[in-house]
């Protein structure tokens, strides 16, 4: 199988995260998946015109990626500043880029807003972890896009091949 991997780019060593960092994830298989041209790297909330750094945004009152899709629930940066609309474009831009490039797997880096898939943060800035997707990787899934998080990288290399 040669499906192609849209994955997070601060994964990739880019240093695009709120707080400026990276999160550079090192594995045989990322670097075989690379060779192969087979990794389309996104940075979600860049692509949706987010700046470098940029203040800590965390989906309100312990809901979900799916709640804030769905008009429920909203994205909200520590300040206070409401940030729903670029989230819900950012996963908008990785979707269509998934599409475009022919991404039948994601690999997206755990407890974002965005990218997480196996659990976010509950929106008090507190640091308390629940199980849930954020935004990006709620609309990936329900495009039939597989979502792996970085903690589950042998698993995704054993089904993607
Ligand atoms: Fe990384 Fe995703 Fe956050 Fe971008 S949106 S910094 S790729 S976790």
């Amino acid at each position: 199988m040669t499906a192609k991997i849209l994955v997070s780019a601060c994964l990739m060593g880019h240093a695009v995260r709120y707080d400026g960092a990276s999160k550079p994830l090192s594995h045989p298989a990322i670097d075989r998946w690379r060779e192969e041209g087979r990794l389309v790297t996104i940075c979600p909330e860049i692509s949706a015109g987010m700046p470098v750094p940029r203040p800590p945004a965390e989906i309100e009152h312990g809901q979900v990626g799916a709640d804030v899709l769905s008009g429920k629930a909203r994205v909200v940066e520590r300040t206070g500043r409401d940030v729903t609309d670029e989230f819900v474009q950012a996963a908008e831009n990785a979707l269509a880029l998934a599409l475009d490039t022919g991404c039948r797997f994601a690999l997206l880096i755990d407890g974002s807003p965005s990218c997480g898939s196996g659990f976010i943060y509950d929106g008090r800035f507190s640091g308390a972890r629940h199980p849930g997707m954020g935004v990006t990787a709620a609309l990936l899934r329900q495009n039939g896009i597989e979502v792996y998080s970085d903690s589950e990288i042998e698993l995704l290399a054993a089904k993607a091949g």
